[in-house]
C-alpha cells in the first residue's frame, strides 16, 4: 500500500501507454524527490496496436498483447493501486476510487499534490444499435478474439464493411498553435489508422483463404476524406492504391446509426449490405470525468501545449483523455508524457525551464499492419500545420512494428529515444 513519506504526491490516473510513460518519465527527471503512485483497473498494460496482427494471423491476442504492470513500476519505486477511479475533487486535490480486484468493495480517498489524468477513453460501443449481437471489432483481446473465432469458424464469405463512427471531439484544444499558423483542427473520426490497417489486413486474410480479396471489402468513413489526419498527400496515395486493388471506399457517412444481421445504417441515409461490420466507435470521455472545472465541452482534459491545465496548474493530461490529442493516437501520448516529466522536474528543481519549456509538436506516427507480413510507415504533422507527410509500405515497416512491440516489453516500457529514431531511419531511409 502507499506510503506516507512526507513527499510531494504525483499521482497517475491510468496506467496504459500514457500512465505507464508518464510514471517512468517523472520518476527519470524528478528522481527520487516525489512519491508516485499509478491507479488502473486492471493491472496489466493491453499492447492495443498489435491486436489486428494477432487476429489476422490467427493467434489469441490475450496470449500475447499484455505486460504486468506491477513489477515493472516496483523497479521505478513506483506504488500502484489496482481500482477504479469514480471521483476526483479538483479544489481538495483527492481522486476516490474503488479496489478493482474483488466486487464489492469500499470506497478510498487518494490525496495528490499533483495529478496526471491518463484514463484513456471510453470505446462507446455501447451507443452503436445492434453492435452486441451484429458487431466486431479489434480495440480489446475480448472483441479481437471474438472476430477471430468468427472469420475463422462462421464466416459466410458475404461482403466485410471496416471503419468508423463519428467522433464528438470537444471545444478543449480550439486557439491552440502547435506549428507556426497551425492548429488542433476537429476530427470527424478519433483513429482512423486502424481501420485502414484492418482493410488491408482483411483483404489479405482473404486473399491467403481463398475467400476473394479487396473487392468483398468495404471501407468507410464519417468524414469527406479516411485518415484526414495523416495528410492529404499521404491519404491520396493510400486511397489511389486501395482503389486500385479493388477496395470500396464510402466517405461522408456521418456517422454509424444501426448495425443489422446483414447491414450497416448510417446518418446520411445510406445502408451498406455486410456480413462482418468491423466498427471502431466514438471515443467518449469517462462519465465521471466530464463536468469537472478542468475538462472541456465533451469531457476531455483541457491542456496548453505543455499538457498542464491552465486554470488547475497541479493538473495534467497525457494521451487520449486529454483534449489536445487529435488523432487518439498512442505515439501522441508517448510524446506528452516526456513534456510532462520535463514539467514536473521544472517543478521539483531538477530540470531548467529551457530544457521543460518546449511545447508539443504532435505528429502522426503509424505502423498499420497490411497482412502478407508487410506494413505501412505513416509519418506527418501536416494536419497541424506542420510540413511532413511520409507514407512508406513493405516488410521493414511490419518487421518495425513486430519488434518495436518486443522491444517494448523487454525494455518494460523504456523504448530509448535511440529506438524510435533507429525505426525512423529504416522506415524512411528506404
Ligand atoms: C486497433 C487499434 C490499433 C491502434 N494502433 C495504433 C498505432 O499503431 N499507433 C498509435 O500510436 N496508436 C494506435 N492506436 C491508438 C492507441 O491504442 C491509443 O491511442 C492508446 O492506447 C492511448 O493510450 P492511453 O494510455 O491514453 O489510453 P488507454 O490505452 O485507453 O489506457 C487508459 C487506461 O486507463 C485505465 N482506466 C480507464 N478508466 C479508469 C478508471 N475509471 N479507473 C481506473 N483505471 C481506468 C484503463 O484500464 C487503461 O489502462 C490504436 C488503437 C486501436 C484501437
Amino acid at each position: 500500500m502507499p506510503h506516507y513519506d512526507g513527499r510531494p504526491h504525483v499521482l497517475i490516473l491510468g496506467g496504459n501507454f500514457a500512465g505507464l510513460a508518464c510514471a517512468q518519465k517523472v520518476r527519470q527527471y524528478v528522481g527520487d524527490r516525489a512519491r508516485i503512485t499509478v491507479i488502473d483497473r486492471k493491472s496489466y498494460l493491453l499492447f492495443i496496436p498489435n491486436i489486428p496482427a494477432d487476429v489476422f494471423e490467427d493467434r489469441n491476442p490475450a496470449l500475447h498483447q499484455r505486460m504486468d504492470l506491477v513489477p515493472i513500476l516496483a523497479k521505478d519505486d513506483i506504488d500502484f493501486i489496482h481500482g477504479e477511479v469514480t471521483a476526483v475533487d479538483i479544489a481538495a486535490r483527492n481522486v476516490t476510487f474503488r479496489p478493482a480486484e474483488r466486487g464489492g468493495a469500499e470506497d478510498h480517498v487518494e490525496h495528490y499534490d499533483y495529478v496526471i489524468f491518463a484514463l484513456g477513453a471510453r470505446l462507446a460501443y455501447d451507443r452503436i444499435e445492434g453492435f452486441a449481437e451484429h458487431g466486431h471489432t479489434v480495440s480489446d483481446l475480448y472483441h479481437g478474439e471474438k472476430l477471430r473465432r468468427y472469420l475463422n469458424t462462421r464466416y459466410a464469405g458475404g461482403p466485410i464493411a471496416i471503419g468508423s463512427a463519428r467522433f464528438h471531439q470537444g471545444d478543449g484544444a480550439d486557439g491552440l498553435e502547435p506549428y507556426p499558423g497551425g492548429s488542433i483542427p476537429r476530427a470527424l473520426a478519433a483513429c482512423e489508422g486502424p481501420p485502414v490497417e484492418v482493410m488491408m489486413s482483411m483483404a489479405t486474410w482473404l486473399k491467403d483463404r481463398k475467400l476473394g480479396g479487396p473487392e468483398n471489402v468495404t471501407v468507410f468513413t464519417p468524414a469527406p476524406m479516411i485518415a484526414e489526419d495523416a495528410g492529404e498527400d499521404v491519404v491520396k496515395q493510400l486511397l489511389t492504391l486501395a482503389t486500385k486493388m479493388g477496395f470500396n471506399y464510402w466517405n461522408n457517412t456521418q456517422d454509424v446509426t444501426r448495425l443489422t444481421a446483414d447491414a450497416i445504417e448510417f446518418a446520411d441515409g445510406r445502408t451498406l449490405p455486410a456480413e462482418v461490420k468491423i466498427i471502431f466507435p466514438d471515443w467518449v470521455a469517462h462519465d465521471f470525468v466530464k463536468g469537472l472545472p478542468v475538462s472541456d465541452s465533451e469531457g476531455f482534459i483541457k491542456t496548453d501545449l505543455l499538457m498542464r491545465n491552465p486554470d488547475h496548474p497541479e493538473v495534467f493530461a497525457c494521451g487520449d483523455c486529454a483534449a489536445v490529442t487529435v488523432p487518439k493516437l498512442g505515439a501522441i501520448g508517448h510524446q506528452q508524457s516526456d513534456i510532462i516529466g520535463l514539467q514536473l522536474g521544472k517543478i521539483f528543481g531538477t530540470v531548467d525551464a529551457e530544457k521543460a519549456d518546449v511545447p508539443l509538436k504532435p505528429e502522426v506516427l503509424c505502423i498499420g499492419d497490411m497482412g502478407d507480413r508487410k506494413a505501412f510507415w505513416l509519418h506527418s504533422n501536416s494536419w497541424f500545420g506542420g510540413d511532413r507527410q511520409i507514407l512508406k509500405m513493405g516488410r521493414v515497416p511490419y518487421f518495425l512494428k513486430m519488434r518495436y512491440r518486443d522491444m517494448f516489453f523487454a525494455a518494460d516500457g523504456k523504448v530509448p529515444a535511440w529506438g524510435l529514431d533507429a525505426a525512423e531511419l529504416i522506415a524512411e531511409g528506404l
